[in-house]
């Protein structure tokens, strides 16, 4: 195997980060369990989209009863609440698309059992106002790469989708994405030489190792320079990590790994148990990319509503 050069997520100058309040346009069920909510109109103007791969934004829900969700002020301590405002439940999503000359936005939800966040999107309504603050995110198929390993789970398919469509010529990727069932697998536009490997979740229930992990260290492992791209529940990408960086070989700065959830817990519940240490058995390690992918989905998480790095990285 060959070895990457150089790390593949380049960091971007940070665009100012803004937020929005836009209305639901329309949403429409992808599969049984994904649903593409459009969210859009003359408030989305300036939304800076499209610079890389998987770009991320903070949602902000109205409470049931509520018409909008009050939106904080990002300044240089975080962010802040008006006086007074009830603070919204905030999750972060990623962007599927945007256009820039119709001002729709698309966010696929995975439909999954019981959240505040989940709720929102089976009840919302076109007219429904949601908030946002972004985009950031800084990861982009590097052109050094012979082969784009790109894994994860279903939360990981927008951004999945996003990538496919950003593989440079000349290199090809080889995808693999765990779904809950067969009507789950969803058309991914993807260039020649694409591979894409569908796993399912077990029946039974959740165990480790998960069916992505399983497929990833059951892959014959591809010749030429390999980057991988992982995302999802975080102790399936955690162990996806340790495999490909320990037994794969793969070099920190050709891995790109963020816990997207966590099995069982709520993201403040997640935070509250593993904190700054989600990333403790590397913390040595901390400031490379590896590490920082994932470091920053926990970071977000910790700060959903006090920082201002929650809603910009
Ligand atoms: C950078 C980034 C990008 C993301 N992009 C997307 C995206 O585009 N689409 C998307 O759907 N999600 C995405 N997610 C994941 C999403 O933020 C979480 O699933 C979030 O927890 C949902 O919030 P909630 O309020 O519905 O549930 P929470 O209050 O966080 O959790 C409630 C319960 O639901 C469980 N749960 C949460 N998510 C899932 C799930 N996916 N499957 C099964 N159980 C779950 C939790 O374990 C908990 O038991 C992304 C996360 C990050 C960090």
């Amino acid at each position: 195997m060959r070895r990457a050069e150089g790390s593949m997520r380049k960091r971007l100058p940070r665009a100012r980060i803004e937020t929005y309040l836009a209305p639901l346009l329309r949403a429409t069920a992808l599969t049984p369990r994904m649903l593409r909510l459009r969210v859009g109109g003359e408030t989305l103007r300036g939304f800076a989209a499209g610079r890389t791969a998987d770009e991320r934004i903070k949602l902000f829900f109205p409470a049931p009863g509520e018409r909008a969700p009050a939106l904080p002020e990002i300044g240089p301590t975080g962010m802040r609440y008006p006086e007074g405002a009830a603070v919204p439940h905030a999750r972060t999503y990623t962007v599927r698309s945007f256009d820039p000359d119709t001002l729709e936005l698309d966010i696929d939800f995975v439909i999954h059992g019981d959240g505040r966040a989940v709720d929102w999107a089976r009840r919302a309504r076109p007219g429904d106002m949601l908030g946002i603050a972004g985009p950031t995110g800084g990861w982009t198929p590097a052109p050094e790469a012979d082969v784009h390993l790109i894994a994860g789970d279903e939360t990981a398919l927008p951004a999945m989708a996003t990538m496919l469509e950003r593989i440079p010529a000349g290199s090809r990727a080889l995808v693999i994405a765990e779904v809950a069932d067969e009507d789950d697998e969803q058309y991914l536009e993807a260039p020649p030489g694409t591979e894409v490997r569908w796993v399912r979740r077990d029946p039974a229930g959740w165990r480790s190792p998960t069916p992505l992990e399983r497929a990833v260290r059951e892959l014959e492992w591809p010749e030429g320079v390999v980057h991988a791209w992982v995302a999802g529940e975080a102790s399936a990408v955690r162990a996806v990590r340790r495999h490909l960086l320990g037994e794969r070989g793969l070099e920190r700065g050709a891995l790109d790994a963020s816990g997207y959830w966590r099995h069982g817990m709520t993201v403040e519940q997640w935070v509250a148990t593993e904190g700054d240490d989600v990333n403790a058995d590397e913390a040595s390690n901390a400031g490379e990319a590896s590490n920082a992918g994932e470091a920053v989905s926990a970071n977000e998480a910790v700060s959903a509503n006090e920082a201002v790095d929650a809603a910009t990285r």
